[in-house]
């Protein structure tokens, strides 16, 4: 069961629209291709797991914390007899080991990721304990997914699989008994509700300077055609329904200026005007209460 499943963070999401409303600096630009990257290579093997359909409890990209550490895991499996950990990377090239340093061909030392790979682990076991869940064998794994990655000195016992093993991971995962139970279900929404999502660190911008109105949900264009009740990006060929257009654009409005409370005025300047007033109002009435102040009335999320 998909507990959790994989979607792009708020950080990634937050570059993207970014680098569609202003122009973002060659190092930002780089950070942004750095995440799209990494989410590719989660989103590949998230794939791959999902498509096993097993009945195993799946969480990803969990954002925790345990004994006042904060770590984050790309992918958790709750077996019948175990708990998985994966930490997933997209490396490309040619990487090397000297001793426990990783360094890139051209020498550059990386963050050791089995080291990384063994701090995560020693937490989760540290936040299971403090969860009175006790004696559950872990088991934990850096995935590399990118068939155009090489390790040389790679020592054998590490716990990596490599690009050309990943076929053959996926099937004896596939034999595993996956089956769980209630406590198992237990532990998964338990983990689930210890995840906290973090404010991404994104580049500096301020509202002026940001480019105004309606995005393509899947590839942040300008180039929308707004027909009836829906808008065609002529770029992608997504086709989204308005409200759903209009509403995406405020959940981005909340992420970029979280302090900053939603009314008409704010939401027309920030869509450019493509409704007008009346349709801005009852389509926030679908998701948002108003908060009546006289001149002063906002709108608030509803709770789901
Ligand atoms: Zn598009």
């Amino acid at each position: 069961m998909n507990i959790k499943p994989l979607v792009e963070g708020s950080e990634l999401k937050g570059y993207r629209i970014l680098n569609s409303r202003k122009s973002l600096s060659l190092e930002k630009t780089d950070k942004l291709n750095r995440l799209e990257k990494g989410f590719a290579g989660e989103l590949l093997f998230y794939e791959n797991i999902v498509g096993l359909s097993k009945e195993w409890l799946l969480l990803n990209d969990l954002q925790l914390e345990s004994n006042n550490n904060k770590f984050q895991i790309d992918s958790l499996l709750i077996c019948k007899k175990s708990l998985m950990l994966f930490e997933v990377k997209n490396y490309e090239g040619d990487y090397y080991i000297e001793g426990d340093k990783w360094y890139y061909m051209n020498g550059d030392a990386i963050q050791n990721p089995v080291n990384q790979l063994e701090r995560t682990e020693s937490l989760v076991r540290r936040l299971l304990q403090d969860h009175k869940y006790n004696n559950i064998p872990i088991q934990s794994y850096v995935v590399f997914v990118n068939s155009n990655f090489h390790l040389y000195n790679a020592p054998r016992n590490l716990p990596i699989i490599f690009p050309t093993q990943l076929n053959r991971f996926f099937k004896e995962l596939n034999n595993i008994s996956s089956k769980t139970n209630n406590y198992q279900m237990r532990l998964a929404k338990k983990l689930h509700s210890l995840h906290k999502n973090i404010t991404p660190e994104l580049p500096k911008y301020s509202y002026g300077e940001l480019r105004k109105g309606v995005i393509c949900g899947n590839c942040c264009s300008f180039n929308l055609e707004s027909k009836k009740n829906t808008l065609f990006c002529k770029d992608c060929g997504t086709i989204e329904d308005i409200s759903l257009a209009i509403l995406r654009s405020v959940d981005e409005y909340t992420l970029f200026f979280p302090e900053q409370k939603i009314t008409i005025s704010y939401i027309l300047d920030w869509c450019n005007g493509i409704r007008g007033r009346d349709t801005i109002r009852k389509i926030l009435l679908k998701k948002y209460t108003l908060k009546w102040n006289g001149k002063a009335s906002y709108y608030e999320k509803s709770s789901d």
